[in-house]
């Protein structure tokens, strides 16, 4: 495979970027090698520079649902644009996304339009902060919301302490607010409620994790958030910037239908644009400028094309395409634990809904600890072989592997031609040339994503 454009741009790309990329995964430091640049995409596939052509199983990390250049999606950003970009000012699409938001995932009263996962979860916290005149904050280790400062988190050495910064740039005074503690792990979260419980304005998780792979919620221990945090008078946060919309219809909410305080929402809302949003009752919400006295606020949040991506996505995300997902997963899930065994390499499949992914280990992955216990060096060769027969995964076995509508048999049938040889590539460790190309560097910490 011809890859000579995309390592000119990447060089071109290091001069005048850092490390070449607008964000850090997409380098390829999970995986070895270099990325491919990509011209452009349409249905489930990705065109590179050079003209290689992938099944695209990241999907920019899922909001792709419906396939890439959706003509219906095509056409309401198409008519949008052709009315303005941009307005500083209310306009309909605004309102029509947020009621689309609010009509699909029940508790929801009111939403906020806001343009990053990143920004949903940090004004979240704000208004958490605000609501109960709290500051301190629980996540859980692995479990991903952005590079907010407080967030980006390590755990200390107690198990109920304040954590450590996982970033340089995050002052101790931020990070010190966050209590990280281990998921799926009930007695960890009473021990610190036990200690801290009057400081605690919110314990924030993944509905779902999704970003250390696919880590679902043991049965109970949502609820068990739940309970927890209204005994102590805190708020929970469900974190579905990644699950929303994609799990279900209403997201992980959908499924399990634990009501959290404030839910976050990103990727699928914004069709492939900048569109996020956190929303919950109007009696928490009303808490915001201009109303209340938690501000926050942005130029272009609420973007009249970004939300009329959004809507055209979400008003496409019919029951048939999530049915098309549940099918598309199942035989690329069920091709590749096949392709895997017949190999002898370790790997657990785990699931939320129709998201899943693939760890190099044979045992149920409850928490981050059992996702780092895989075998990424596999990954990596298993990865680059994949990659040589035209499907492009997530470059991080710590990622889901994302799948659209648009995928159609063709696509799912290259991708299972695919596998076999890259199970048996990442059993015999002879693609190892490929993990020494580039600087040789490997992120200190190869699972903070995108
Ligand atoms: C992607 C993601 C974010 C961050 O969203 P950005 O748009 O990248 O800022 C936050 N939370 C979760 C669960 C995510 O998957």
């Amino acid at each position: 495979m011809i890859t000579s454009g995309s390592d000119d741009l990447m060089q071109r790309a290091r001069r005048v970027i850092p490390g070449g990329v607008n964000s850090p995964v997409r380098a390829f430091r999970g995986v070895g090698g270099s990325p491919r640049f990509i011209a452009s995409a349409s249905g489930p596939y990705l065109r590179d520079v050079d003209g290689n052509e992938y099944v695209d199983l990241i999907c920019s990390w899922g909001p792709m649902i419906l396939g890439h250049a959706h003509p219906q999606v095509e056409a309401a950003v198409r008519d949008a644009a052709a009315k303005g970009f941009s307005f500083g000012t209310p306009s309909e699409n605004e309102v029509a996304l947020a009621e689309e938001i609010v009509a699909r995932v029940e508790p929801l009263e009111q939403v906020r339009l806001v343009s990053s996962g990143t920004e949903a979860t940090m004004s979240a916290l704000r208004l958490a902060r605000g609501y109960t005149g709290r500051s301190a904050v629980v996540k859980f280790a692995g479990c991903y919301h952005g590079h907010v400062d407080a967030l980006l988190a390590a755990a200390g050495s107690g198990v109920a302490t304040f954590a450590l910064p996982d970033s340089a740039g995050v002052p101790d005074s931020a990070a010190h607010e966050t209590i990280v503690l281990p998921y799926n792990d009930i007695d960890a979260l009473r021990a610190a409620f036990e200690q801290h419980g009057d400081r605690i304005a919110a314990v924030i998780t993944e509905a779902s994790p999704g970003n250390m792979g696919v880590v679902p919620p043991l049965p109970g221990f949502t609820q068990a958030l739940r309970d927890i945090t209204t005994e102590y008078g805190a708020l929970l946060i469900s974190d579905e910037v990644m699950t929303g919309f994609r799990c279900s219809k209403a997201g992980w909410f959908g499924l399990e239908g634990v009501v959290p305080d404030l839910f976050t929402f990103g990727k699928v809302m914004g069709g492939g644009f900048p569109a996020a949003a956190f929303g919950g009752p109007a009696q928490i919400m009303e808490r915001l400028a201009p109303d209340g006295p938690v501000y926050q606020a942005g130029t272009l949040s609420g973007n009249p094309v970004a939300t009329a991506a959004g809507l055209a996505t979400l008003r496409g995300c019919t029951d048939e395409v999530y049915a098309r997902l549940e099918v598309v997963s199942h035989a690329i899930a069920d091709g590749a634990a096949n392709a895997l065994s017949a190999a002898g390499v370790p790997h657990t499949i785990q699931w939320a809904g129709s998201m899943f992914s693939v760890f190099f280990r044979d045992e149920e992955v409850r928490n981050y600890d059992d996702a780092r216990a895989q075998d990424t060096e596999a990954f990596g060769r298993f990865f680059h072989s994949m990659l040589e027969q035209g499907v492009h995964l997530p470059p991080s076995a710590f990622e889901v592997w994302f799948v659209g509508a648009a995928h159609d048999d063709a696509a799912v049938q290259k991708i299972l031609d695919a596998l076999p040889d890259a199970a048996r590539a990442a059993a015999q460790g002879d693609h190892v040339s490929h993990a020494v190309t580039d600087s040789g560097v490997t992120d200190a910490d190869e699972t903070l994503p995108a």
